[in-house]
């Protein structure tokens, strides 16, 4: 049975320099599916050179990626949508184009699918187009792997919760509730700005215990 491949090429970061200069970059995944090589966060557009060697490394060329995903339209998660011209779609948040063709068949009501066991759905929150690729029956989890963009901003995220209020929320409500949708159902989150990680049964109390108290006050 085809297993789908993921690889963290980068892992995201972001640093205080000081009260108005912050370090960012995104975390850069390539999904290996049964018909489809999907790279996901496109970082800075500074990048391309460490992005094209990165893919090199795992014997990916440039135009076999078949389709671009970035999970909201931010510059660090875009920045090198344009090394993969010969993909057949980019996907940006909930705009699906190739050229200047552009669909809008995926909303936040529906997932769209890629690929076997790959998909996109709505994670609003961050931005109100976030979204977050799904990838079930991966070689890295028993359980669905979710690549969330800054849904989750990075592990430390959880504990304390102003690593992703303080950096800008479009709607703290929804992103609290789909942070809790998408550790329910996903064995590991990679998050937008660190490592990624295992979802442990701690974290998903902890997570739902903060939608509780949001819910009630
Ligand atoms: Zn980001």
């Amino acid at each position: 049975m085809h297993r789908n491949k993921v690889i963290v090429l980068f892992d995201g970061y972001s640093k205080t320099v000081n009260s108005t200069t912050t370090l960012a970059n995104c975390t850069c995944t390539l999904v290996k599916g049964k018909n489809s090589c999907i790279i996901v966060d496109t970082r800075t557009s500074w990048d391309g050179n460490e992005i094209i060697d990165a893919l090199q490394n795992h014997g990916i060329n440039v135009n076999d990626i078949t389709h671009v995903v970035c999970t909201h339209g931010h510059s660090d998660h875009i920045g090198c949508n344009y090394l993969f011209l010969k993909a057949k779609e980019h996907i940006v948040g909930h705009a699906i184009s190739n050229k200047d063709e552009y669909r809008y068949t995926f909303d936040n009501t529906t997932t769209y699918a890629i690929d076997e066991g790959i998909f996109i759905m709505s994670t609003p929150g961050h931005t109100l187009d976030s979204i977050t690729l799904i990838v079930e029956n991966s070689d890295l989890s028993e359980n669905s792997v979710a690549i969330c963009g800054d849904l989750f901003e990075k592990r430390e995220d959880i504990d304390d919760e102003t690593h992703w209020t303080s950096v800008g929320s479009d709607d703290i409500n929804q992103q609290r509730k789909n942070r809790q949708i998408i550790a329910e159902m996903s064995g590991i989150i990679i998050p937008g700005h660190g490592p990624k990680f295992d979802v442990t049964p701690e974290i998903r109390s902890k997570l739902k215990e903060q939608e509780r108290i949001e819910k009630s006050s």
